[in-house]
């Protein structure tokens, strides 16, 4: 693979992992040039493109259905860990 620089690159060189990632951009933390280069690796990761599809569809679920959009971050954890469980 080419070596396209990473955003995502840390300071010290350290390569992020996928988790590392996905949860900066889940956490909104992401700058746009990691969002954008986040989404072109998406298309090659299984795990990532599942992961994040499943943290978002949780999300606008919560927001749909529950305080006004202000869900606790725990909450989202709980049922992510009992739709993974159940999949497994
Ligand atoms: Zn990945």
């Amino acid at each position: 693979m080419a070596n396209l620089s990473n955003p995502f690159l840390q300071t010290d060189g350290k390569k992020p992992t996928c988790m590392e990632m996905l949860q900066s951009i889940l956490d909104g933390v992401a700058t746009p040039e990691q969002k954008v280069y986040f989404k072109q690796h998406m298309d090659h990761c299984m795990p990532c493109y599942k992961e994040y599809n499943l943290d978002m569809a949780i999300k606008e679920l919560l927001q749909s259905k529950c305080c006004g959009g202000d869900c606790p971050e725990d909450l989202v954890a709980q049922i992510k860990a009992k739709i993974k469980s159940s999949a497994a």
